[in-house]
């Protein structure tokens, strides 16, 4: 067969921004969308007929932020900020053999297909450090899986007591070699290691894979990197996706570090372009708005990893008011702690409403349907998918109307976005290809790889006491650091100015 008929689904189709649900017939031919039909015409021959009349055909949704080595360290994470919260979190993957991360690849690819996702950015910490061989890992996941990623392996050359805005006596008498003060590679070493598997990677899988660069943050990175991810963005015309701004000591750190803003320093770098994603954006100097959107840069928001962190407020009506780009993403499985991305609209549409009194700044169930389709698609790179469209992408997730979100069908949309856990799902299509039935994905051998993962926990839980010993060896630092702050901002001050 070369393609599909569905025939008579609920499209949700879009316009002007907005999406519209209509009956249409959708023509599948090879992978992409080749039409939309009104019901009722003749079907070309040699296409597979399928019923769909019972179907919403919604575009697959995209995650634009997620960390796919985390999905093994599910639910070990405590209720901490990120400066705490990342000691375990890091502990956890280090030293990780190929099958680890091969394994928990995949479970986010589980995770994300059954419940609708057809496209991610992954952005990949390896750790110690940056690795050709577990970057192939990871990609040969991605593949298997076949899903369509975006890779962005995570660079960064300093150490973990560089990055933050300790004082001296934090730190005074203790042994941090292991983990704190531990040297990564350099720079130069780092972008080969990135070069070498961008060129192994971009555009396989028919083009469902490709590679960008991922520093991992501004105050990570030295400025010769920070440069060099910028270079290698330019000249392979890719992603370029780094953590920003997610913490209010972040932003300290920015100040102590460059006198200045972080994104005025990303600026000052060039590397605010269209091809950057600004990944949580929450703690922004009052011109950082204008100098995002004149650069044409992306903002990605990730609402429940910044509440389960504590880290802070997007301003995501005021970033949408200048036209900026947004798109949604879920992050990390230990700081969310699931890959949903209809949970992540859910809480899209609805968080922003808690901090204005004026409804016309909610952003509502429509454009956070917006943000979670062809908005994260063009933030990350594909602007070919996430929409319903002739000539796009054949990534499509179907709904059962008969089930209990979509009934009685008032607004399509609405009832997806606020209604709907993906428990209705019938059938999800990547590239012209069905990846997800009946509840399960076609393409991964769910409960083997499910125990190999449980395997994998179990035996960390073991190995990894000298790890998570090593790493928290920073917490009583940390928490010293942020009591000096969080006493300096409860008298109305910051270091910045
Ligand atoms: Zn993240």
């Amino acid at each position: 067969m070369p393609g599909y008929w569905f025939d008579n689904a609920i499209c949700l189709t879009e316009k002007a921004g907005r999406f519209e649900a209509e009956r249409r017939s959708i023509e599948v031919v090879g992978g992409s969308i080749a039409a939309l039909h009104p019901p009722g015409g003749p079907k070309p021959p040699r296409l597979e007929f399928i019923d769909a009349s019972g179907l919403i055909a919604v575009p697959g949704f995209v995650n634009c932020h997620s960390h796919s080595p985390d999905n093994l360290a599910r639910g070990t994470a405590a209720d901490l900020p990120l400066e705490l919260w990342s000691l375990t979190s890091s502990a956890l993957r280090e030293r990780r053999s190929h099958r680890e991360i091969y394994v928990s690849t995949m479970l986010g690819a589980i995770e994300m297909m059954r419940s609708g996702t057809t496209a991610v950015l992954d952005h990949v910490r390896i750790s110690p450090d940056i690795d050709g061989e577990a970057l192939d890992a990871v990609a040969s996941a991605w593949l298997d899986s076949g899903m369509r990623v975006v890779i962005a392996p995570i660079v960064s050359d300093k150490s973990v007591i560089e990055t933050l805005p300790f004082d001296e006596d934090d730190l005074a008498g203790l042994d941090l070699s292991a983990y704190g003060s531990r040297a990564p590679l350099p720079a130069r070493q780092q972008m080969t290691v990135v070069e070498a598997f961008f060129r192994r990677w971009h555009g396989e899988a028919d083009g469902l894979i490709s590679v960008g660069i991922g520093p991992s943050g501004p105050q990570r990175c030295s400025d010769e990197l920070l440069a060099a991810a910028g270079d290698f963005s330019r000249r392979y015309d890719t992603i370029l996706h780094t953590h920003v701004l997610e913490t209010r000591l972040q932003r300290e750190m920015g100040f102590r570090l460059y006198g200045r803003g972080m994104i005025a320093h990303l600026d000052g770098l060039g590397l605010l372009t269209p091809r950057t994603n600004l990944v949580h954006s929450i703690w922004l100097e009052p011109d950082d708005i204008g100098r995002i959107s004149a650069a044409d840069a992306a903002v990605i928001h990730n609402p429940v990893s910044n509440a389960r962190l504590g880290s802070g407020h997007c301003r995501l009506s005021d970033l949408l008011k200048e036209n900026i780009r947004v798109g949604l993403g879920t992050d990390s499985a230990c700081c969310n702690d699931g890959a949903n991305l209809l949970e992540t609209m859910k809480w899209a549409a609805l968080l922003h409403n808690l901090r204005s009194d004026d409804e016309k700044t909610w952003i509502g169930p429509q454009t956070a349907l917006r943000l979670g389709t062809s908005g994260g698609a063009d933030a990350i790179g594909l602007p070919d998918t996430g929409r319903l469209a002739a000539g796009c992408a054949a990534d499509i997730t179907f709904f059962r109307s008969q089930a209990p979100a979509f009934q009685p069908l008032n607004d399509t949309v609405r009832q997806l976005v606020l209604s709907e856990s993906g428990s209705a799902i019938d059938s999800v299509m990547i590239g012209g290809r069905i990846v997800a039935s009946g509840g399960r994905c076609t393409t991964i051998d769910e409960a083997a790889i499910w125990e190999e993962a449980q395997a994998f926990a179990d035996r960390r839980r073991i190995d990894g006491v000298a790890a998570q010993a090593a790493a928290h060896a920073l917490e009583k630092p940390i928490r010293r650091m942020r009591q000096r702050y969080g006493k300096l901002w409860a008298a109305g001050g910051c270091a910045c100015h």
